[in-house]
């Protein structure tokens, strides 16, 4: 046998049995702990990956939740700006308008994208930005009221609130439009004036001729009589016109309307009745022209009675004696319409509008009348306006005048 032939029969075995033998000594002799620390370090490695992507994913989520909770709050301030009545725009520190709301687009007729223009290209109003411009150099709060002359005078009242708590301070301007309150006061104002000239007339003749009464004791019976008989409509003035005053009040304070179903037609029968007495003195003739007499409708009786009473009574006032009046009525659904018309005296073309003002009659002297407080019209026009109706008029000069009422009514089939 050859050397090599000897090594392989001998040797191979030994060691093919020795690596063996040493596989199986490391797998079931080694160190226990050994071996665990070892499949552990491998555990911990994936646990330590995983917490790390767990915890990234957490705050991840987090910060989702959180910037979604921004995102919600910021849209929910700025629904509360944009529904704002009040005009609100904030610029910064250098005068550029960083936020602006349609409310103050429209209040100060803005171009389109302000946002990024300084305030002062936009707002044309020099005591306005004067007042801006100090605040942004004072630091300090401001408010006062302007008056906008162009395109229409609006009276605005204006804050000027500096924004502190950003690197830069900003200006918070917010203007409030009051043009319709001052309009009011003005009204209010005019009315009292009104009110008191109106009942001073009367009070003075009053006065004067009760003085005159006391003072002159040998007065003849004729003369007396005369003077009696001043007090006596200076008196019915007055109180015609406390009357006209009280209903207006009524009407203006918003009286709630009593809605009943009732026959139209018969009211205006009832109404003419009343003033069967006036008509006669002046020999007046009375037409109807009433389509659907039988048809109710749903409105406020007392109400519609007060129209018919004051378009009636001019009416019979101002036409001349043998005169005619017609009263019409007619449905147009959903509405109701009335028409007192006349052959009087007519109306001047430059006085029709106004004559539905409180106050407003048309040059006394060319009737003759005195006894008009001039607020029937008045009185007319806001019954049919709290009813959102309308009232028209067409009249002329000389010949005579048509008053149509529209009031919204509902209709019981008869
Ligand atoms: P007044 O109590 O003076 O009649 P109104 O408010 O009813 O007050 O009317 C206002 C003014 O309108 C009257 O002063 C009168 O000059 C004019 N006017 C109203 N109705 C008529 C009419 N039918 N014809 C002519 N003028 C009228």
């Amino acid at each position: 046998m050859l050397w090599w032939q000897m090594a392989l029969h001998y040797f191979l075995p030994i060691v093919c049995v020795s690596v063996l033998l040493h596989i199986i000594f490391l797998y079931y002799f080694w160190d226990p702990y050994e071996r665990y620390l070892y499949q552990r370090l491998h555990l911990d490695q994936d646990a330590f990956n995983l917490d790390i992507i767990h915890n990234i994913e957490k705050t991840w989520n987090t910060l989702k939740t959180q910037s979604q909770l921004i995102e919600q709050e910021s849209q929910k301030l700025q629904n509360i700006i944009n529904y704002m009545s009040e005009g609100v725009m904030i610029s910064d520190h250098e005068g550029v308008i960083i936020q602006c709301n349609p409310a103050m687009e429209a209040l100060l007729n803005f171009p389109p994208r302000v946002i990024g223009k300084h305030y002062w290209e936009v707002i044309i109003h020099q005591e306005l930005c004067s007042k801006i411009k100090s605040s942004i150099e004072t630091l300090q709060n401001a408010n006062g009221e302007i008056v906008f002359i162009s395109p229409t005078e609006k009276n605005v009242k204006y804050e000027l609130i500096v924004l502190r708590g950003h690197t830069e301070p900003q200006i918070l301007i917010k203007l409030s439009d009051w043009t319709q309150i001052r309009k009011l006061e003005r009204v209010r104002a005019d009315f009292v004036a009104n009110v008191s000239h109106e009942l001073r007339s009367p009070l003075t003749a009053i006065l004067g001729f009760v003085e005159t009464l006391q003072e002159e004791k040998s007065l003849s019976q004729e003369k007396t009589d005369k003077f009696l008989s001043i007090i006596y409509n200076n008196v019915i003035r007055l109180s015609d016109i406390v009357e006209d005053l009280l209903i207006l009040s009524k009407v203006e304070t918003g009286d709630q309307a009593k809605y009943t179903v009732f026959n139209p037609s018969e009211l205006i029968n009832e109404v003419v009745e009343l003033y069967r007495q006036k008509i006669q003195e002046k020999d007046h003739t009375i037409q109807f022209t009433l389509l659907d007499p039988k048809r109710d409708i749903l409105s406020d009786r007392d109400h519609l009675r007060q129209i018919i009473i004051n378009l009636l009574d001019n009416a019979i006032k101002y036409t001349p004696k043998h005169g005619l009046i017609i009263l019409s009525q007619r449905f147009e659904d959903p509405c109701y319409l009335l028409t007192v018309e006349d052959t009087g005296i007519g109306i001047p073309y430059n006085d029709q509008n106004r004559i539905f003002e409180r106050f407003y009659r048309v040059d006394k002297s060319r009737t003759g009348e005195t006894s008009g407080t001039g607020l029937g019209l008045s009185i007319v026009k806001n019954i049919v306006e709290s009813h959102h109706g309308s009232i028209s008029l067409k009249s002329e000069l000389g010949k005579g005048s048509s008053f149509t009422v529209v009031l919204p009514a509902e209709f019981q089939a008869t």
